[in-house]
C-alpha cells in the first residue's frame, strides 16, 4: 500500500526516506514541492530521477480536480466544487478581506450533526477527509486563483471535531514553516459544540480562533434546530467554553444565525446576554442564508438590528456578519447539493 505524502507531517516523511536510505533533509525539500501543488515527484526537478521514481513507488500525491467554479459578480467570491479521487465532491470558499484573503475548507463530506437550517447534512455523512484532502483545497485554491491565503477558516461543509484526529493534523501540517506556514492565529475552527473534543483540543493549547454555533440561547429552541443540543445542553457547552477559555486564553467566538420566529426574539438577545455575560464573548450575528428544503426564513433587518442593540446594551460585543457571495450557493453545501441533486 503506498502512503498519503500529503497526510503525512514532515517528520514522519523524515522518518520515512531514512527507512529507504535516503538523507532526512531532503524531506524539506519534497515537503515544499507538495505544497506548492505539484502533481507528481516527476515534477520535483531538484531531485535526483532515480529519487523520483522511488518516491512514486511508495507514496500518492493527491490531486483534485476543479469540478464548478463560480465567481460572484457582487463581491468577488469564488466558489470551487472539487472532485476527489474517489468521486466524492466538497466544497471550498475563496473569500478577499481588507486583512487578506481566506478560505473555508470542508472538512467532511457531508455531515452526520442534523442542523435544521445547514444544506450541508441534508444527505447525512457520507465520509471524513483525509489531511492531504483538506490540505490540497487550500493548496489547489491558491495555485487557481493566484492569490496568496493568510488565513483559513474550518467552516465548510461538515463538522470538524467529528473528524477530530484527521483534522489536528492537517492544522499541524498547515502550519508548518517548511509548507504552507499559516499561523494558528490565522486559523478559526467552527464546531456545533461537541463538548467533549471541546475539552480535548482544549488540551492542545493552540493559538487559533474557536467558534461556536450556538444559534438559539435556550435548550428547547436549539434543541429544535440542533440535535447535538439533546447530547449537550447550552449550559454545559458554555461550561466547556468556559474552560477552554481559561486552560488557552483565547477569546471564543459565537456565531448565531438569524431565524425568523426561531431564534430572533428579543426575549432570546436578553437571554443570551444573560448567558455569555463576563465571558469576553464576542458574538456574530448571521442572517439566515434561506435552504429551500427547510422551510426557514431568514430574520428581517429590523429584528437583526434589535437583536444586535440588546446585546451591545449589556456589553456584549456583536457585528451583525456581511453575506458574500449569495449569488453562487456560497453558503454550507449549497452547491454540492445542487450538483448532486443534478
Ligand atoms: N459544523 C461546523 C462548521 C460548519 S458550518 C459548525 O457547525 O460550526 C459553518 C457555520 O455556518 C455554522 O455556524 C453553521 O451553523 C452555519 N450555517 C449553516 N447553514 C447555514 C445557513 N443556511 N445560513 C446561515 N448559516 C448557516
Amino acid at each position: 500500500m503506498k502512503q498519503d505524502v500529503k497526510s503525512m507531517t514532515i517528520e514522519e516523511l523524515a522518518i520515512a526516506l531514512e527507512e529507504m536510505g535516503e538523507p532526512r533533509f531532503r524531506s524539506k525539500q519534497i515537503f515544499s514541492w507538495l505544497h506548492k501543488g505539484v502533481k507528481s515527484f516527476e515534477e520535483m526537478s531538484n531531485l535526483a530521477k532515480p529519487l523520483r521514481k522511488s518516491l512514486a513507488e511508495h507514496f500518492t500525491i493527491t490531486v483534485p480536480r476543479v469540478l464548478r467554479k463560480q465567481v460572484s459578480q457582487k463581491d468577488g467570491t469564488v466558489k470551487y466544487l472539487w472532485q476527489m479521487e474517489d468521486g466524492n465532491c466538497v466544497e471550498t470558499v475563496l473569500m478577499q478581506y481588507h486583512h487578506g484573503n481566506t478560505v473555508c475548507i470542508s472538512t467532511e463530506i457531508g455531515c452526520s450533526m442534523g442542523c435544521k437550517f445547514c444544506a450541508s447534512t441534508l444527505g447525512g455523512l457520507v465520509r471524513r477527509l483525509r489531511p492531504s484532502e483538506m490540505l490540497d483545497q487550500v493548496i489547489f485554491t491558491a495555485q487557481d486563483s493566484g492569490l496568496e491565503i493568510s488565513n483559513i477558516v474550518l467552516m465548510g461543509i461538515g463538522e470538524p471535531l467529528d473528524n477530530y484526529e484527521n483534522v489536528l493534523r492537517f492544522l499541524h501540517i498547515v502550519n508548518c514553516q517548511e509548507g504552507l506556514g499559516i499561523g494558528m492565529r490565522h486559523i478559526s475552527l467552527s464546531t456545533c459544540g461537541l463538548v467533549d473534543k471541546i475539552d480535548r483540543l482544549a488540551e492542545e493549547k493552540l493559538q487559533l480562533t474557536l467558534s461556536i454555533s450556538l444559534h438559539a440561547p435556550d435548550d428547547e429552541s436549539r434543541s429544535a434546530i440542533m440535535p447535538i443540543n439533546r447530547k449537550y445542553s447550552v449550559q454545559s457547552l458554555l461550561e466547556a467554553c468556559q474552560r477552554y477559555f481559561v486552560k488557552t486564553g483565547r477569546r471564543i467566538s459565537f456565531e448565531y444565525t438569524m431565524i425568523a420566529g426561531i431564534s430572533d426574539s428579543p426575549e432570546q438577545a436578553q437571554l443570551l446576554a444573560k448567558r455569555l455575560e463576563g465571558m469576553q464573548a464576542h458574538v456574530n450575528l448571521i442572517p439566515l442564508n434561506a435552504v429551500k428544503e427547510t422551510g426557514l426564513k431568514t430574520s428581517s433587518r429590523q429584528s437583526i438590528g434589535e437583536f444586535q442593540k440588546i446585546l451591545e446594551q449589556h456589553g456584549i460585543t456583536a457585528t451583525v456578519r456581511r453575506t458574500l457571495g449569495s449569488d453562487i450557493d456560497a453558503s454550507c453545501g449549497q452547491l454540492r447539493r445542487n450538483y448532486e441533486k443534478r
